[in-house]
């Protein structure tokens, strides 16, 4: 397959393992130039190695580049796959530290105490423009995957200031569906479940499930009713399915779907994280989950980078020859080969595809995707209440966060953060503020938000 893919933040702790094990077992592109760049060139040539010496075991014929000039690896790209992290994750567990000295907590809105924080955003949103005008100058007809966060606000973003960019954000939140489909059915073929799980990213609820044609949300609801507890036994912390995703079903009739109540998109809702002994009582702790989180991807950047330099490690029994469940690598062979798939991503709201939310905000939605493209299909929505805690928890603080970012404006940033319902008081939210801007390496962020 005579195409060009190629791979900004390349080094993803979170990704590179996946794309370079969904690459190599894609046999439909095989041929094809894969591009691998990054800022940081040891993370960068671990990635580019290991998806080489991986190529070579299973015999596959894959163009392996790499470089660390980012106008050279858009040269010609057919797909641009954005994975990239700018502020690590060491930047935003500080901003963290401060937000808890000054009363945040887990729950509260994603523009805080989450991965999507304010002051993470910042370098990403930047990053997301210059790579966005970089795609039109370089390579204008290039479809641009954007899995880097926030997926939400970058979607919106991108979406409004490049119309013309061919982009769809993905996030892999939503497989936790085909846990609640394990539930309700035991052992199933994927190929024969149906779902509809409408909403904006880290939050998107599970309104249809059926397979082979039947409506099988009955016998999810007969599993929380009796075997959810049992499970409960062994789950563990923050689970998907633990005792706070199951409340918020029989509260609302449908399921939250992967990040949408889990610590990883945000912990909502704010009510089951009032204090420690409340998270336990519903057996949460954003605390151990994100610690955990950190040290996963911390040890396959490690790991990527000890396999590279070690030639006697069998690849294959590094990375089990199996497809990884991200959706980049097969939208990608949809779009180039023209195989008509469903999967699920984020687009604006332009066809009123999840009634309720304005048309120039990204909902995450399912879409045919084949050889003219991504084409989002129409839902029937959100039960009203959760319409209602959608745009309350997700879009206005998007809103008023991105009006705070174009027009440089702390009065506004300070204004995101007395949407957080952790926020007591104005002087809470100056002071912290304050601190956060005042921290070694935001000087650019402070001189951004300038006091008005
Ligand atoms: P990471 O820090 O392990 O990797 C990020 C990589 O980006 C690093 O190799 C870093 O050197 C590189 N980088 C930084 N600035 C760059 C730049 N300007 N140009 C090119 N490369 C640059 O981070 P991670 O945990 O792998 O997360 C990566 C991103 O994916 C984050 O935004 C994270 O929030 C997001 N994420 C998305 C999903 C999803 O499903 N959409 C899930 C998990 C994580």
């Amino acid at each position: 397959m005579n195409i060009k893919i190629s791979l900004i933040g390349a080094g993803s702790g979170a990704f590179s393992l996946a794309l370079i094990r969904d690459l190599c077992l894609t046999r439909n592109l095989e041929g094809c130039t894969v591009n691998f760049m990054d800022i940081d060139p040891q993370r960068l040539t671990a990635s580019a190695n290991v998806c080489r010496r991986y190529a070579a075991e299973l015999g596959v014929s894959l163009r392996i580049e790499q470089t660390l000039n980012r106008a050279e690896c858009l040269e010609g790209a057919d797909f641009v796959i954005n994975t990239a992290l700018v502020a690590g994750h060491a930047r935003l567990r500080s901003g963290w530290e401060i937000a808890q000295r000054h009363g945040y907590r887990w729950g509260g809105s994603l523009a805080i105490m989450h991965d999507e924080a304010f002051w993470i955003n910042f370098y990403q949103l930047r990053l997301f423009e210059s790579l966005a005008e970089d795609i039109l100058r370089i390579c204008p007809n290039a479809w641009y995957l954007k899995v880097a966060n926030s997926v939400l606000g970058g979607t919106t973003l991108l979406s409004r200031t490049y119309p013309s960019l061919k982009m769809t954000g993905l996030c892999h939140g939503f497989g936790g569906v085909y846990q609640i489909a394990q539930f309700a059915l035991g052992e199933y073929e994927k190929e024969h479940l149906s779902f509809e799980l409408p909403g904006v990213n880290h939050f998107i609820w599970l309104t249809k499930l059926s397979y082979k044609g039947e409506d099988v949300l009955p016998r999810f609801r007969r599993w929380v009713e009796e075997e959810s507890r049992a499970y409960f036994a062994t789950c563990g912390e923050s689970d998907h399915m633990g005792p706070k995703p199951v409340d918020l079903y029989r509260r609302f009739g449908v399921a939250p779907v992967g990040d949408t109540a889990t610590v990883g998109g945000g912990a909502w809702g704010w009510w089951y994280h009032t204090d420690d002994a409340t998270e336990k009582k519903w057996q949460e702790n954003p605390q151990r989950w994100w610690n955990g989180y950190f040290d996963w991807v911390e040890r396959v950047a490690r790991e990527n980078f000890r396999v590279a330099n070690d030639s006697t490690v069998k690849m294959t029994e590094y990375l089990k020859p199996e497809m990884s469940g991200e959706q980049m690598v097969p939208i990608i062979e949809s779009i180039a080969c023209d195989l008509p798939r469903t999967f699920i991503v984020n687009l604006p709201n332009t066809n009123d595809y999840v009634p309720g939310v304005p048309r120039d905000f990204a909902v995450e939605i399912p879409a045919r995707v084949d050889g003219q493209g991504i084409h989002g299909l129409m839902t029937d929505g959100l039960p009203t209440e959760l319409l209602g805690y959608l745009l309350r928890d997700r879009i206005v603080p998007w809103e008023v966060e991105l009006a705070a970012y174009q027009q440089g404006s702390r009065r506004l940033l300070e204004e995101l953060v007395v949407l957080d319902p952790w926020t007591k008081s104005m002087r809470q939210a100056r002071a912290f503020v304050d601190e956060l801007l005042s921290l070694p390496g935001h000087e650019e962020m402070k001189a951004h938000y300038r006091p008005v």
